[in-house]
């Protein structure tokens, strides 16, 4: 079953009178269970496209299907519920809340959805920081942490909603090549735990040979590893 699908999906931004040509007919299908990497230089295409997936912004031309449904048929309130509670974003700058300590920086999405109760909700707190090796950090404020464990938390944000898909928008490029490395190593055991499905975005050579699929892009369009795709 794939999670989300892109058929022939182009994005464009209008800067004044320019129309910038972001993606220019993207066709991939993403299955469950996957660890991909979108892998090219900067300005390439790749955030548009994880926005696609994330549905943070809909497509100029062409269909984006989430879990079977067009994003096209969903109405505003299906889609920001469908954003809440099946994707997760992982950013390189971490984005955590820098006045909240681990604990409340991992819980602050499982508020927004009412109807997890507190019990259940502390339980995934804990099931998550354990997950990331975050025991001994549990009432750290965030700024009190390296790069590494903060991408720790946000990994552990991420999870903590069981989503369908976790994004993840350059997460090492605020980091050193060995926690780098070491982040992704954590995200594909979790996927393989798990079987939590992840996406990231790098221009790293040596982070996208942490990927078991790695889809390149160049100037809007996939180049290359696309084969479970339509494109
Ligand atoms: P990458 O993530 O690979 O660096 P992006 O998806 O961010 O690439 O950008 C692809 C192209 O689209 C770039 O030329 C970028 O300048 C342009 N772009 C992205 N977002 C916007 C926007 N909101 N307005 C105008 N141009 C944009």
């Amino acid at each position: 079953m794939n999670v989300v699908e892109l058929k022939d999906v182009k994005k464009y931004y209008m800067l004044g009178q320019t129309r910038v040509d972001a993606l220019r007919g993207v066709s991939l299908a993403i299955g469950q269970g996957e660890f991909l990497a979108i892998a090219g230089p900067s300005g390439s295409g790749k955030s548009t496209m994880l926005n696609m997936f994330g549905c943070i912004d809909l497509p100029s031309e062409g269909t984006v299907r989430i879990d079977g449904t067009e994003t096209e048929k969903m109405t505003d309130k299906e889609l920001t519920r469908y954003r809440r509670t099946k994707i997760s974003f992982i950013f390189q700058s971490f984005n955590l809340i820098p006045v909240l300590n681990v604990y409340e920086n991992i819980e602050f999405p499982l508020l927004l959805q009412r109807s997890i109760s507190r019990n259940e909700r502390s339980e995934r707190v804990m099931k998550a920081i354990e997950e990331v090796g975050l025991l001994d950090r549990v009432k750290n404020k965030s700024m009190e942490l390296s790069g590494g464990q903060r991408q720790r938390v946000a990994i552990a944000r991420a999870l903590v909603t069981k989503p369908l898909i976790v994004l993840a928008d350059e997460p090492t490029a605020n980091l050193d090549s060995e926690t780098g490395k070491r982040i992704i190593e954590l995200m594909r055991h979790i996927n393989e735990t798990e079987k939590t499905t992840f996406v990231f975005s790098t221009h790293d050579a040596h982070i996208m040979k942490e990927a078991r699929r790695v889809v390149r892009i160049l100037d809007g369009r996939i180049v290359a590893g696309d084969a479970n795709g339509e494109g």
